[in-house]
């Protein structure tokens, strides 16, 4: 029964993110805005944001990592966090914002029941949809229950040479694997006062030495163990049957950026379900260290 579930669930991970993906499926239902948002209230006071100084610099990327030729590709890796070190009935839900031709929507149902039900989550923003949802981000951001990590600045497979996923090109070479990183970091950085403390590749994808270079930079790089909405093509029973298949440790990925999809109607049947078999909900930050 276990070991039946755990190939289903590891069948639904290998599946594709296609939510992350999908070339102009939401590209117009953001509205895009030249207007940086500005840092969250409260967050911490103006003049004691902390120096934005990485752990490492870019040449010191590219001098310690330039040279490495990669031996693996996918949803893991050295340093990758996959599940959480638990095997009490905890669960990680996390939703991926992957704006630009990935979608730059905003799911307020998906968020409005997870408020409602005070469900914590973390919620992994690209650089491109922050700029395109200035009030909602400012929204999350001040909110407790949810947590913000980086889902990089333009949303690449993270990559030493250029491998794609999913038809998407990825970075290529050590020192765009920086910028990959780096350059959402430092905008998180200044919104919140404080660095994010993980990082998930556009698509999931990287290989061991991007793997290394984000652990070198301070950051835990975080894929997922079931694929709660396929990539916001699920329909809401999909979602549902899927997301309540999660076992102890699961971190489950999702999506916000995609209102038409099913993972709303998904996600509020299944919480329930799992509130109902003894599960609860954290926050990465909970239980990753
Ligand atoms: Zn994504």
């Amino acid at each position: 029964m276990i070991a039946s579930r755990r190939t289903v669930l590891a069948a639904l991970a290998a599946g594709a993110l296609t939510g992350c993906d999908r070339p102009g499926s939401l590209a117009s239902g953001g509205r895009v805005t030249s207007a940086a948002p500005t840092a969250v209230a409260g967050s911490r006071a103006p003049g004691t944001v902390p120096p934005a100084a990485p752990v490492l610099s870019r040449a010191q990327v590219v001098a310690r990592y330039g040279h490495l030729r990669p031996h693996t590709w996918g949803f893991g890796g050295p340093g990758v966090a996959r599940e959480l070190n638990t095997s009490r009935r905890v669960i990680a839900l996390t939703f991926d914002a992957c704006g630009g031709p990935g979608g730059s929507g905003y799911d307020q149902a998906l968020i409005g029941f997870l408020r409602r039900r005070e469900v914590p989550a973390t919620l992994f923003l690209n650089s491109r949809w922050i700029d395109a949802n200035p009030a909602a981000f400012g929204q999350l951001a001040a909110e407790p229950l949810f947590e913000i990590a980086n889902h990089g600045t333009r949303h690449l497979p993270l990559s030493v040479t250029g491998r794609s996923a999913y038809g998407i090109g990825g970075t290529r070479n050590a020192g765009q694997v920086y910028d990959e990183v780096a350059t959402n970091q430092a905008k998180l950085r200044r919104l919140l006062g404080v660095p994010p403390r993980f990082f998930r590749a556009g698509t999931a994808y990287c290989d061991d030495v991007a793997a290394r270079i984000v652990t070198a930079m301070g950051d835990r790089l975080v894929s997922f163990s079931v694929n709660g909405d396929g990539g916001a093509t699920f329909t809401p029973g999909q979602v549902r049957s899927t997301v309540t298949g999660a076992s102890g440790g699961s971190i489950v990925i999702c999506h916000l950026n995609h209102p038409e999809s099913g993972t709303a109607q998904g996600i509020a049947a299944a919480v329930p379900d799992l509130l109902a078999s003894g599960y609860r909900f954290v926050r990465l930050s909970d239980e990753l260290r």
